[in-house]
């Protein structure tokens, strides 16, 4: 087999990046998979190699062949100068957000970000001398009556955490570039197989890999891409901070992503049967999936992404939390539980309307989140009819 130049990669499709990508079996002496290297300490062949740090390796935090294989791949599907890898999602946003900022500086945050990177940019952010503020997720191009003098970055969920809005990414990229701002953007729905930011202008794009690249709901783990002119401060910033993900997670990861595409593919599949069955339901009082007209942004899915992944929300036509608890205490296939991007289906209530400031969760309805999984979506339709069903009959 002949190696693959980097010319020759950036021409191939993200299916084939994924099974071709970060692999060096001559390295690992032909077998297939990269191995977990667990280490800290790298040893020097001499003392001017040592005090120079001269070595492919220098010190295990600062990178392994396990960890090197990981950010190579990623960096090839992002279409990135780099990847650093990180020990959650929220460490990413985290990490993302102070490699671009100083005291003195204003981030403008959208409203639909997840809940924990509301609680970062609140907390130590605002500590730090950080002054954050949010914006409608739908804003577009409008987002240029907010920039402030010190405004340094606005940071964009596409879509939004639990709500689903998509963002009009050209549109507040364009304002970003003309007043000299960073972007940085949470992928973690889509995955850059359904949209890629690097290709749209962000400069950085966060990923809770936990999610979808992990896909078995065993590993916790955040990639961060970034362009040229974004990669070396994040760089140094995960290098200052000590950030460091185990072999076997970052092992676990790239064994994921040998599948993520066909993973991908199939629960958006079923996740979109299972969404247009429920629109139609009378116990549904509406869909809030990215591909459904109905859904803040809709035109903005369609024009920019590729496809949809597994995870959506619905109202529930519930007078009381005694209905919505019966509706998923009646379900048999899927699970409650944080998290999501698995094999395996989940459902969680959500409530956004206390913590949002710059614009109003009024959904009409006691609002729920679906994961949906690789079972069959005629059983997983099935099991929600009869929730749901049940969920009447209090
Ligand atoms: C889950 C999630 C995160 C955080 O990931 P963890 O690995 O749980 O820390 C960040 N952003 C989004 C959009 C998420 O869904």
């Amino acid at each position: 087999m002949k190696k693959l130049s980097n010319q020759e990669k950036s021409t191939l499709d993200s299916d084939t990046l994924l099974v071709v990508g970060g692999r060096n079996t001559a390295e690992s002496f032909g077998f297939v998979n990269t191995p977990p290297y667990r280490g800290s300490t790298v040893v020097y062949a001499n003392a001017a190699d040592c005090l120079a740090h001269r070595n492919r390796f220098t010190y295990g935090r600062r990178g392994n062949p396990t960890s090197e294989a990981l950010e190579s791949l990623w960096s090839e599907l992002e279409g990135a100068a780099g990847t650093v890898i990180c020990p959650s999602g929220a460490a990413a946003v985290s990490t993302a957000i102070l490699s671009c900022l100083k005291a003195g500086d204003h981030l403008l945050m959208v409203d639909s970000t997840y809940r924990p990177t509301r609680s970062f940019c609140d907390g130590v952010l605002r500590r730090y001398g950080v002054e954050t503020s949010y914006y409608d997720p739908m804003i577009g191009a409008g987002i240029a009556d907010l920039v402030r003098p010190n405004t340094r970055a606005i940071y964009l969920e596409s879509p939004g955490s639990q709500t689903f809005e998509v963002q009009d990414v050209p549109a507040i990229v364009g304002v970003a570039k003309a007043r000299g701002l960073v972007t940085l953007i949470d992928n973690t729905w889509a995955t850059p197989l359904l949209f890629r930011p690097l290709d749209f202008g962000v400069d950085i794009a966060i990923n809770a890999a936990t999610k979808y690249p992990s896909g078995h709901s065993d590993v916790l783990i955040g990639l961060v891409a970034a362009n040229a002119a974004a990669f070396p401060a994040l760089k140094a910033t995960h290098g200052d901070l000590g950030l460091y993900l185990g072999p076997d997670d970052v092992f676990l990861t790239l064994r994921g992503l040998r599948t993520m595409g066909l993973r991908l593919r199939e629960q958006g599949a079923n996740a979109l049967r299972v969404a247009k069955h429920l629109a139609g339901h009378p116990q549904v009082a509406s869909v809030r999936h990215p591909a459904l007209p109905g859904c803040p942004g809709h035109e903005f899915f369609a024009r920019d992404f590729k496809g949809a992944s597994g995870l959506f929300a619905i109202v529930l036509k519930a007078e009381s939390d005694r209905q919505v608890e019966t509706f998923l205490d009646s379900l048999k296939l899927f699970a409650m539980g944080y998290s999501w991007g698995g094999f395996e289906s989940l459902a969680v209530p959500f409530d956004c309307t206390d913590y949002r400031s710059a614009t109003r969760f009024a959904p009409g309805g006691r609002a729920v989140r679906l994961n949906i999984g690789l079972e069959s979506p005629k059983d997983l339709i099935a099991d929600l009819d009869q929730a749901l069903a049940a969920m009447a009959r209090v």
